[in-house]
């Protein structure tokens, strides 16, 4: 690779982010390409009558992992950008009126499961235990190194299945807890990272401890200031992003990436790291590539996450009796999830994620007012062919109407701006896949080796971050991800000759 080394990375969201911080501070000359008038991926804002609106990760985990960005470069977090608690991380509830104050509050737990179902408290503690066990071999000794042989996987193997990773998630909270809610509670989670809590393997259930170790945390501002703060980390260190500019095609010759094509114009680089979509970058951007083809190919029998539907909305004035996040189950649990996943039409219900950041940060939202977004995960196109261009206006007034009831009266009246987000948008937003808001779907067959991995296997040069690769989605999925393929990057410009400072 002789001297000079640049990179180009493809996307902007947390991943790509990530690993063109991880690049630039190690030396490597880098370069982000992305396609939208803003960074962030899927953690875009929306700016809106004078609400600031995240359009999508707003429970941060792990802080930790994302501290190391910062410190790794020489620099501190705190100067970028400031983390707040959120207490309680969620606030369950259901139909019938039962609440669950979600926290990492032991005595506060325990009180509550006690009144629920006396039983289950010591079942949560074994629970507690089982996730801490998972999150140490599932996520700090796996989590942020890539699988690229099969003998990787043969070496995690035992304890895997020590761990009974081939139960679901469900079946495994089932084993410690009685209390359907409270099953519900401890399960739900492998949802917020695309996975299926009946079908998704147990070590999902890793995010629970994950939770518990690092707490619940809210940027400043939104998590949009927070991609700012790797954005100005990154050009602090030289860096540079490029927005508006989206990657037609890698470069390919003699068999590796020597740069890209975006907007008529080549820029060269020595390697290749691909944020977007993995079935975008294999059927689009190396569609002339025999390997793009084959690949894609492969790709496309993968199963992939659910979708999501999101209204955005600022209110006038600022409801009582509301949490910072907050789970709303709708009457069915299971067979809900079993429709989101398999039906091919959208469901008469829905079970619900509500933001609230006004209720931490005030910043969020003109004096006086308060902003929103409420989710409701759907299936993807592929599994419902919704036409979303008419179901969407139809699905939000249903949604609202249904907030109206149960949540926050008077919305309608006090309603001063909405937008939605459709499968549709995550298609053509996002470039993602069927409109999967995250990417291959994290079942064990589909997980570490098995999943796309951090380095193409045939062009040497070719590199992937983000919710795709391993580990997968969710904000601390993707950021040891970028931890995975920086050190393969790096490792492979050393062995190369090309050795950083
Ligand atoms: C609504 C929602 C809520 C979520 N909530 C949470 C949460 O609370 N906590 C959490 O941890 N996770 C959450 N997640 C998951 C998390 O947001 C994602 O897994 C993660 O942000 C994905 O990051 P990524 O690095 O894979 O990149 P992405 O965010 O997918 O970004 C990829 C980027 O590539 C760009 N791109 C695509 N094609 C091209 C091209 N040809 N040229 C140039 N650029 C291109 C796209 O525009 C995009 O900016 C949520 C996801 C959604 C959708």
């Amino acid at each position: 690779m002789g001297n000079v080394r640049k990179a180009i990375v493809v996307g902007s969201g947390f991943g790509g982010l990530a690993l063109a911080i991880r690049l630039q501070s190690s030396g490597i000359q880098t370069t982000v390409f992305e396609k939208r008038d803003r960074p962030g991926g899927r953690a875009y804002v929306y700016e809106d009558d004078g609400f600031v609106f995240d359009a999508g990760p707003t429970v941060i985990t792990d802080p930790d992992a994302l501290r190391e960005l910062w410190t790794q470069s020489g620099r501190k977090m705190e100067d970028y950008v400031t983390l707040l608690p959120v207490d309680p991380f969620y606030q369950l509830c259901w139909e019938d009126g039962y609440r669950f104050d979600y926290s990492d509050d032991q005595a506060s737990l325990d009180r509550q499961i006690a009144l629920k179902s006396p039983g289950d408290v010591e079942g949560y503690k074994r629970f507690l235990d089982y996730s801490g066990e998972l999150y140490r071999e599932g996520y700090e000794k796996l989590g942020a190194v890539p699988f690229l042989n099969f003998r990787d996987m043969i070496r995690a193997a035992p304890q895997l299945i020590r761990l009974e990773s081939y139960r679901s998630v469900y079946s495994k909270v089932a084993s410690f807890i009685s209390d359907e809610q409270l099953r519900q509670a401890f399960s739900f989670h492998s949802l917020l990272v695309g996975g299926n809590p009946f079908d998704t393997s147990s070590i999902y259930a890793l995010i629970h401890a994950l939770e518990r170790r690092g707490g619940v945390w809210f940027a400043k501002g939104g998590t949009g200031a927070l991609i700012q703060g790797m954005v100005k980390l990154f050009e602090d260190l030289g860096g540079t992003v490029r927005l508006n500019a989206p990657v037609d095609e890698i470069v390919m010759e003699e068999g590796k990436a020597r740069g890209v094509i975006a907007e008529g114009a080549r820029t060269d680089a020595d390697v290749v790291a691909v944020n977007a979509d993995v079935v975008h970058l294999y059927d689009h951007l190396l569609r002339r590539d025999p390997r793009g083809v084959k690949q894609a190919k492969a790709l496309k029998k993968k199963r992939f996450s659910m979708s999501l539907f999101v209204i955005y909305f600022g209110l006038r004035g600022k409801p009582a009796d509301l949490k910072h996040h907050m789970v709303l189950f709708g009457p069915r649990y299971r067979e809900l999830i079993d429709d989101i996943f398999k039906a091919d039409g959208l469901a008469d219900d829905f079970s619900l994620y509500l933001h609230c950041p006004s209720v931490t940060d005030d910043s969020v939202a003109p004096p006086g007012h308060s902003a929103y977004y409420v989710l409701s995960p759907v299936p993807h196109l592929g599994t419902a062919a919704i036409d979303w261009d008419v179901e969407g206006p139809r699905y939000r007034d249903r949604i609202l109407d249904y907030l109206e009831a149960r949540y926050i009266p008077d919305l309608r009246r006090d309603l001063v701006t909405c937008r939605i987000f459709t499968p549709f948008d995550f298609r053509s937003e996002l470039n993602a896949h069927l409109g999967s808001a995250f990417s291959v779907e994290p079942l064990l067959t589909q997980s570490a080796w098995f999943r796309p991995h951090n380095r193409d296997d045939v062009i040497e040069n070719l590199y992937l971050v983000g919710a795709g690769t391993h580990p997968g989605a969710g904000i601390p999925g993707v950021i040891g991800s970028a931890k995975a393929t920086a050190g393969l990057m790096l490792a492979d410009f050393e062995a190369a000759g090309a050795v950083s400072p």
